[in-house]
């Protein structure tokens, strides 16, 4: 009989992107999923915008310079890369590669830019799920709420959620995180659902082997 620990070493590890317009709560989803869930590890990416109130430097992001960026940049260092409201954010490569290979998966919170080239880059991998807020003004009220962007910032950021909106139609699910423990059941569900796909087992097909020689 293989453990669970077996099932986890030898699966295929996924790569799953969340995406939204800030502020509709993919990072509140992906911390708890990651906190509740051992099999999967958060991408922390690079960024060269300034650090939040109550971020942390290599928890929430690595905060870097623009010269810094550009050259790990420059060394194919990033799995991907965009620049989103101004600054450069980034997937490093090699701590991905090494979750991966160690058979966890690993959860992205990026944008669509983000998430189109990790398609392109694996497309079997990837699975891309995009959170809606229930509504614009609700989407307001929480970048309020969050009380971590200024006026002007929250302006930027409702601007551009129209356009980031506008390509939830190139993801594979569309959650609409209206209450929160509901769509993190909804979020789970894909998971385990997306882990069970038969490419992702690849133990199965001696698995099946095994049952076909069992003679009872
Ligand atoms: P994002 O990472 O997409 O920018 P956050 O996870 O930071 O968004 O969420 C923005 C704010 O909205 C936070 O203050 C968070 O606590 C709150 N929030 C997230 N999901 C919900 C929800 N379903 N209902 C009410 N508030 C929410
Ligand atoms: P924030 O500044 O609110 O943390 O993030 C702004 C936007 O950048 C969000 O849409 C977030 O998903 C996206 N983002 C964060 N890290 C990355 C990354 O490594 N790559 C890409 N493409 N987008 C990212």
């Amino acid at each position: 009989m293989l453990s669970n620990d077996d099932i986890i070493k030898r699966r295929r590890g996924l790569m799953l992107v969340l995406s939204s317009p800030s502020g509709a709560g993919k990072t509140t989803l992906s911390r708890r999923l990651v906190e509740e869930d051992g099999g999967i590890s958060l991408s922390i990416s690079w960024t060269t915008r300034q650090k939040r109130e109550g971020e942390e430097d290599s928890e929430h992001y690595v905060f870097v310079s623009k010269d810094d960026f550009r050259k790990m940049r420059a060394q194919d260092g990033f799995l991907e890369w965009a620049e989103v409201h101004d600054n450069y954010y980034g997937s490093p490569r090699e701590p991905i590669m090494s979750s991966l290979a160690n058979g966890r998966d690993v959860m992205f919170d990026i944008d669509w830019q983000g998430a189109q080239q990790l398609s392109l880059a694996a497309p079997s991998d990837v699975v891309k799920v995009f959170i809606l807020p229930p509504s614009m003004a609700e989407l307001k009220n929480r970048l309020i709420g969050r009380g971590q962007d200024s006026d002007a910032i929250i302006k930027k950021r409702m601007t551009n959620a129209y356009g980031e909106i506008a390509r939830a139609d190139t993801y594979d699910y569309v959650l609409v995180n209206e209450d929160l423990e509901w769509t993190y059941e909804k979020l789970k569900s894909i998971i385990i659902a997306e882990r069970m796909r038969r490419y992702r087992q690849p133990w199965i097909g001696g698995f099946i082997q095994n049952l076909l020689r069992e003679d009872v």
